[in-house]
């Protein structure tokens, strides 16, 4: 290896023949043959070099010391190392001579600087191996040299991880050497610097090749005591740390774990599977009634080791439970298996055990929410009771049943498909005709209702019942017609208009109000002359709006407060067999009028014995303060055959009076219902659309695309987008989809969008 830098030259001219795949025989190319011809002729100079034959030169005395310094180094073109001896004798003078070295083409596969010099160091300490053991000296001090940093700081790393080329490399330089033994050396002195580059011979003899570098040759060497920077953040040689933590976490109980399913029945099965299993049993077919059951019995015993643990321990040592106990009241028991059921009072019926003695579950957990909607199912969606019925024939007692089944049911989308009420919405602010103050019938509804029978002489007539209701006020006033002509429709509202003063508006609603009303009415109506009805009003200066577009709702209270003083009178009056003359009528109907116009406005104070009395209608029409009291004496039923006539108008009005309140008392409830704010239909909201004219289950299906909030915040109207029940093979709709915009009262909400 003495002439190592020189014969790397040639190696490389070697290495690049092989890389153009040139054969052996094969005439050098023009390029090569220059550096080929040129190291040629440079060879003829290697009988210049001169080597002693002795380590030591001639008269150096004896050795006292002996070092061997090895040098490694590397660059693009190849690598090498070269050791020197470095003998110190009696005098304290210093030689040193190369004793050996090796250099090598770079691979042609492309790697990286550093690695290179890794491997020129591995093959320092090869070398050192074979020289120490040529030598016969195993214990001489050794120095390793390295020009590159990077390859000192892996070398004295012991913390990081490397990937494995560097990995098995920085292992066999830790075995051989120490970490002590690495120093640095800057590239310009490094001597192996040659051995990694290739010299000529000329410049090999001129070179430190063969003395060494010259520090070497002082009394002491200067060690640079330049500290190794730690390995620089994001060594590509470093392997990456990859830290993974992994909790484990115990699940307490297998009712927690159960949790993740939602149908009882797949629950079961699943623990009926793990049954088997533990039962060493590896059968894969479908799981018995008997394993099932079993499963059953399993996860209710963990169900209640979790939720009535206390009342386990006192059970198990035959306590009784204490009276403050949830479980007291049942009488509960532990069975042979080791569940807690309800004693109960049936031990002596003929009932199957279950039924006797149900296992007893809590109402708020998951389990017993599965059991409910299980059974529920299995009652085919029918109301709670028979919910109910069939959680007790599976043998459950689950406390406070009533609400948890109502709750569950209330959430069921099939069971809002079949009876879910319409949404509603907290009333609008009333119309302005309601809410300003104007004097007793300037607006108001009317309308007709009857017919009633009125004897005149020998011959019976029939008689109607004209109605109107005074929007602010909410007074009424009944006036009788003689038939359903326009003309007597006229004469009824000259009466009215005579009595109550100037009317501003008049609305009337036929729509709606007729359409419980008899066929006859209706029809007798048809032939009202709306226009000159009309006419006639607006020579009295009134609007007249008759069909009033049936926006619900909005003039609900009139619309019902006229079906009920119909509703009522039709049916006080069908209590009458013989029949009233029209005086007797008339005169009824103002008596009804009466009571009508002495309820209180509101229901509020009535039962506060300090409030004032209640603000009537009548305070309003006739300013007094007097109630108008039920006539004196005490009518019976047998006064409706009583020859005295105004006994038995006092008997009918006694009947009206009594009936009305009942109704109207039921009524104001009813108008409180939606007094409330409800939750307001969202975007995204899927809902049925309710038609009056199909069954229930044919109501469309509608998902809600805009929600628009009154001024007060409340959604009362939405736009909606039908569903389609006609869709192509792909699922994609057929015709265009429409968009309809309903009030909420309108739909029914099926799930909650969000
Ligand atoms: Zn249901």
């Amino acid at each position: 290896g003495f002439v190592a830098p020189f014969l790397l030259i040639g190696k490389g001219v070697l290495q690049e023949i092989c890389l153009h795949g040139t054969g052996w025989d094969d005439p050098l190319t023009n390029e090569l043959r220059p550096r080929w011809e040129r190291w040629k002729k440079d060879l003829t100079n290697l009988e210049k070099i001169n080597i002693p034959r002795s380590y030591a030169p001639t008269g150096f005395g004896k050795v006292t010391k002996r070092e061997l310094h090895h040098f490694s180094d590397a660059s693009t073109t190849g690598y090498g190392q070269c050791s020197y001896l470095r003998l110190r004798n009696e005098k304290g003078d210093i030689h040193c001579a190369l004793i050996m070295a090796k250099s090598r083409v770079a691979p042609t596969k492309v790697t990286t600087i550093p690695r290179l010099e890794l491997t020129a160091a591995v093959i320092s300490v090869k070398t050192s191996n074979v020289l120490k053991e040529e030598l016969g000296c195993a214990d001489i001090e050794e120095y390793f040299w390295t020009d590159s940093k990077v390859i000192l700081g892996y070398i004295n790393n012991e913390a990081r991880r490397f990937h494995t080329f560097v990995a098995n490399r920085i292992q066999k330089i830790h075995l051989n050497t120490t970490q002590g033994q690495w120093r640095y050396v800057p590239t310009n002195q490094n001597p192996a610097d040659h051995a990694s580059r290739g010299l000529f011979i000329n410049e090999l003899i001129t070179s430190n090749w063969f003395t060494g570098p010259t520090f070497l040759w002082e009394g002491e060497i200067g060690f640079s005591e330049e500290v190794i920077s730690d390995l620089p953040v994001g060594d590509p040689e470093v392997k990456e740390a990859r830290t993974l933590i992994t909790e484990t976490r115990e699940q307490d109980s297998l009712t927690n774990r159960l949790s993740r399913f939602s149908s009882w029945n797949r629950a079961v099965r699943a623990v009926a599977r793990i049954l088997r299993r533990i039962n060493k049993d590896k059968s894969n077919g479908l799981s018995t009634v008997k394993e099932r059951e079993d499963a059953e019995c399993f996860i209710i015993k963990d169900l209640q080791r979790q939720t009535y643990s206390e009342e386990l321990t006192l059970l198990k040592k035959d306590c009784q439970l204490p009276p403050h106990n949830k479980l007291h009241r049942l009488n509960a028991f532990l069975d042979n298996d080791g569940l807690i059921k309800v004693g109960g009072r049936l031990c002596e019926s003929n009932l199957p055990h279950a039924v006797k003695h149900p296992m007893i579950i809590p109402k708020e957990h998951h389990i017993t929410k599965m059991i409910i909607a299980h059974c529920h199912e299995r009652a085919k969606h029918q109301g709670k009771g028979m919910t109910i019925n069939v959680i007790r024939t599976k043998g459950y007692w689950i406390p406070g049943i009533g609400r948890a089944v109502a709750s569950h049911l209330r959430q069921c989308v099939i069971c809002r498909k079949f009876r879910r009420h319409t949404e509603e919405q907290k009333m609008a602010d009333l119309p302005p005709e309601r809410v300003n103050p104007s004097p007793p019938f300037t607006y108001c509804g009317m309308d007709c209702f009857g017919p009633f029978y009125s004897k005149q002489g020998r011959s019976v007539r029939k008689r109607y019942g004209l109605l109107f209701t005074c929007f602010s006020s909410r007074a009424i006033h009944i006036e009788m017609l003689e038939d359903l002509s326009t003309d007597s429709l006229i004469i009824g509202l000259r009466c009215f208009i005579a009595i109550r003063g100037t009317v501003r508006q008049i609305k009337s609603d036929q729509g709606s109000n007729f359409l419980g009303a008899k066929n006859e009415l209706k029809e007798a109506l048809k032939e009202v002359d709306g226009d000159k009805l009309a006419n006639f009003l607006s020579d009295n200066q009134c609007d007249f709006i008759l069909n009033a577009p049936s926006s619900s709702h909005v003039g609900g209270v009139w619309e019902r407060q006229i079906r009920t003083v119909r509703s009522v009178l039709n049916s006080t009056l069908s209590l009458s067999p013989r029949s009233l003359s029209d005086a007797s009528l008339r005169a009824f109907f103002y008596e009804a009028m009466m009571i009508v116009n002495g309820r209180p406005l509101t229901v509020d104070n009535l039962n506060d014995p300090n409030s004032l009395e209640p603000l009537t209608p009548n305070h309003l029409l006739t300013l007094k303060t007097t109630i108008a009291l039920p006539p004196p004496g005490k009518f019976v039923r047998e006064d409706m055959y009583a020859k005295r006539r105004w006994r038995h108008i006092q008997y009918l009005v006694e009947q009206f009076w009594s009936r009305w309140r009942k109704e109207y008392l039921s009524n104001i409830a009813l108008r409180q219902r939606w007094h409330t704010p409800k939750r307001n239909l969202q975007l995204g909201d899927i809902v049925m659309m309710k038609d009056e004219g199909l069954p229930r289950n044919e109501w469309r299906l509608a998902r809600v695309v805009q929600a628009t909030k009154n001024r007060d915040g409340l959604v009362r109207r939405v736009k909606i987008c039908l569903g389609d029940n006609k869709l192509g093979k792909n699922g994609e709709r057929l015709t265009k989809q429409s968009v309809l915009e309903r009030p909420v009262q309108k739909l029914v909400l099926l799930l909650h969008g969000d």
